[in-house]
């Protein structure tokens, strides 16, 4: 059963080489289960029963499904559509005298760099296109074996493997051709937008890893994938969100992207986005949003530490998360996670109905961590939130390791707390 739906999570994480094709695929997710598309451009008009979503950017999105009887608040669930990698640049080609053709990058968000060096990468984002009344934003995902950044050889600098400090504008220069070959970027972006070349008119194009993810090890396995991070997370709300039983909360999915570089976009979760569809929901509903705010629930859901193998003393002396040990709650005296006691009990109470375990992370007490988007999204609406994860190891690698059963717990968890019906009887008195 775990299994199952960790290699369904394989699929979808091949299938979305970049934040825009995370959502493509939720988008499609959606639609095959009756949902349709709002435009924040035009006016609502939403009717109990509904199934809506709304996207912002190609690269976040929201969808939502409102009862056909009374509802009291919302049931949110927000994870993230990015991860860490390179942005290749507007003028990416590098001609060098070598003889060789390389691409000029950024990085994008903290990465782990050594595992980025000597597999094969590909580029993948969206394409800007000229059209008849204007531009449209199409996915491209070049999709072949195109790129490598090279190791140099142990032979040359004998020094390596005592630690090394990689300088992003030389060590982690990808490869794609020799010398001649010039162009050839933007003919193949096109080319993958089904675009003509001379109608491209502007690009965000990432690298990402073409290993694809895989199930392994002896008894309870584990999966190593691209994204993990947070695309494990983003998957099983998703499924749960799609499988729960209607209650007298309304659903929310959230899915947000550029958390991975501080959140503060038109499409993160620093931006007004969720708080807007919100609003507009309630409005065209009819419904006081303060009075729906006060009786709802957000999971900020973003994978989690587990202890490492190799080096547990990097894991707090009591907080430490294995694979396959189910939902990970995560705790932060200075609030860069969401949990609290209220926020914790109503969840693991949850997790207990669904018999989903549940274990918790805290930071070791020197270590200050990182942080996640339900803190930012409350900065906007304030809610009860609680703050979510998957354990894995290698957390910012091209190539993540998590518990193959894990993806599983999530989908209980989340099937289970978005069937519930949520309500606030009083401050920290909650009915469920
Ligand atoms: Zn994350």
């Amino acid at each position: 059963m775990g299994r199952e739906s960790t290699m369904d999570l394989i699929d979808f994480i091949a299938r979305s080489p970049s934040a825009f094709h995370a959502v493509e695929q939720v988008r499609q997710a959606l639609e095959g289960a009756g949902y349709r598309p709002l435009l924040e451009s035009e006016a609502w008009d939403i009717e109990p029963g509904d199934r809506c979503y709304v996207k912002r950017n190609g690269s976040s999105l929201i969808a939502f499904r409102v009862p056909r009887t009374d509802w009291r608040g919302f049931l949110l669930s927000a994870s993230h559509s990015d991860s860490p990698t390179f942005q290749i640049k507007e003028n990416g080609e590098l001609e060098g005298p070598e003889g060789y053709l390389r691409l000029n990058t950024e990085r994008y968000g903290g990465m782990l760099c050594a595992p980025w060096l000597d597999r094969p990468l590909s580029a993948a984002g969206r394409v800007l296109v000229r059209t008849a009344t204007g531009v449209e934003s199409r996915l491209a995902d070049i999709d072949q074996d195109l790129l490598l950044i090279p190791s140099v050889a142990i032979h040359m600098n004998r020094e390596v493997n005592n630690g090394f400090r990689y300088d992003p504008k030389t060590d982690l220069v990808p490869l794609m051709g020799t010398a001649g070959d010039r162009g050839r970027l933007r003919s193949l972006a096109a080319e993958a937008a089904g675009a003509r070349e001379e109608d491209v008119l502007g690009m965000d194009l990432f690298l990402y890893l073409r290993q694809r993810g895989t199930i392994w090890g002896a008894g309870k396995e584990f999966v190593s994938a691209p994204r993990l991070d947070d695309l494990q997370c983003a998957f099983g709300c998703l499924k749960g969100f799609l499988a729960a039983e209607p209650g007298e909360s309304l659903p929310v999915y959230c899915l947000f992207d550029n958390e991975e570089v501080g959140s503060g976009t038109r499409q993160g979760a620093d931006s007004d986005f969720l708080q807007r569809t919100l609003e507009r929901l309630c409005a065209a509903l009819g419904v006081e949003d303060p009075m729906a705010a006060a009786n709802s629930f957000l999971v900020s859901a973003d994978n989690a530490h587990a202890v490492h193998p190799n080096h547990p003393e990097y894991a707090d002396p009591t907080h430490r998360p294995h694979l396959n040990g189910g939902v990970v709650i995560k705790h932060s005296a200075s609030q860069r996670y969401t949990t609290d006691a209220v926020s914790q009990a109503v969840f693991t109470e949850l997790c207990r109905r669904a018999q989903v375990p549940v274990q918790h992370f805290a930071n070791r007490s020197d270590l200050p961590g990182g942080s996640t988007l339900g803190n930012i999204a409350l900065a906007h609406v304030s809610l009860y939130s609680v703050d979510i994860g998957l354990a894995q190891l290698a957390m910012h690698s091209p190539y993540e390791t998590a518990g193959a059963d894990d993806t599983d717990h999530l989908i209980r968890a989340m099937t289970a707390y978005y069937s519930a019906s949520f309500s606030v009887e009083g401050d920290g008195r909650c009915r469920f």
